[in-house]
């Protein structure tokens, strides 16, 4: 079998959400949108099912299979709906859904409730995706409020700039936030990752756990507080020593300047690594760290091999314990979080 395996360590999640919501206070959601990160939101879900306060997720179809494997706590739906039918879901499935939009909020004063809803209560309060503006703000409020079948309005916002701590953005945010809820009743939710690891002023009564609760710092780097949950590790099947000057793989991009052993992998951008992480990306080879040379191809790509090594067999960490997912994505020029989504064709191994 193609040996490239993604290792979940599920006691690691659970830590993670432990320690964010300690860190937090008050109640955390965990975010499993985008299948949990590309972790398995299914197996994720039922790992903190009797830790975590609540779930989020990104469409109504990412709750339904929640549901339906059993998952009996809160489901926020971070977007709200797409269309009004889909309210029947929403009412049956007992979601809880954000609400950022004016159509929204009318198709939702209008749909004949079965039983009570609670509801997440968007503001744009400077991100300008989605959401009220602050100054529009409580009259979304009040008119939810005066609808006999709203059970409770969670306020809530989004930051867009939480993840650099030198960015003012975050503080007016703060500010527009707390401004356009004056005198409005009730629970309110700010923080994502960076801001639950980094803005305490952004701490309410519900975090909104996502990228550190897989394990990684939204801000580059490490974060000793975190434990990695994903290990994608495969493994050396061919080798070769290549004499000095020798180009490698597509495009020949890369030479080699002494005689270098190469030990070939099978992980590609066909399985979601990216491509442009091409030479010096970092590996780790049994623990030790090496690199990529030459370009990543679909199905394979080539590490360099320490010159008294055997590679054949041996295990490659492409990111996990020793290379920090973040040195990849900063080698792609991209972020964890799309690395994460991207993964496919890889073995999901996970471990309680
Ligand atoms: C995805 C998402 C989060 C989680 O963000 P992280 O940076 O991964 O923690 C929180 N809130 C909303 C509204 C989101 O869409």
């Amino acid at each position: 079998m193609r040996p490239l395996n993604a290792q979940i360590r599920l006691d690691y999640l659970r830590e993670n959400y432990q320690t964010l919501k300690n860190l937090h206070g008050g109640k955390m959601l965990a975010v499993v949108k985008a299948d949990a990160y590309g972790h398995g939101a299914v197996r994720c879900a039922h790992a903190l099912a009797d830790l975590a306060d609540g779930f989020a997720v990104a469409t109504l179809d990412e709750a339904v299979e929640l549901r339906k494997h059993g998952i009996k706590q809160p489901i926020v739906l971070l977007e709200g709906v797409f269309e009004a039918e889909e309210y029947a879901k929403v009412d049956e499935y007992r979601l809880w859904p954000a609400v950022g939009s004016q159509w929204q909020l009318e198709a939702l004063i209008a749909y004949p409730w079965q039983q009570p809803v609670k509801v997440w209560l968007k503001m744009d309060s400077g991100m300008h995706r989605a959401g009220f503006f602050p100054h529009n703000y409580s009259s979304a409020y009040t008119a939810l409020k005066q609808c006999p079948n709203v059970a409770d309005i969670v306020k809530f916002s989004h930051f867009a700039c939480a993840d650099e701590p030198e960015n003012g953005m975050t503080e007016m945010q703060l500010e527009a936030f707390d401004l356009g809820c004056e005198g409005l009743a009730g629970e309110e939710s700010l923080a994502n990752s960076a801001a639950i690891l980094n803005v305490p002023q952004a701490r309410r009564d519900w975090g909104r756990a996502g990228i550190a609760l897989y394990g990684i710092s939204p801000f580059g780097g490490t974060d000793e507080r975190l434990k990695p949950v994903m290990r994608l590790v495969t493994q050396v099947f061919g080798e070769r020593v290549l004499q000095p000057h020798s180009p490698i793989g597509y495009g020949a991009t890369f030479y080699t300047s002494k005689s270098t052993r190469v030990g070939l992998i099978a992980c590609g951008y066909a399985d979601g690594y990216p491509r442009r992480a091409s030479t010096d990306s970092p590996v780790a080879v049994d623990g030790k760290r090496s690199r990529v040379i030459g370009r990543v191809s679909m199905d394979m790509m080539t590490i360099e091999l320490n010159a008294a090594q055997d590679g054949l067999g041996h295990e490659v960490e492409l990111w996990g314990d020793v290379v920090n997912i973040n040195e990849v994505a900063q080698a792609a020029g991209t972020i964890a979080y799309e690395l994460l989504c991207n993964i496919k064709r890889a073995k999901f191994t996970y471990y309680e």
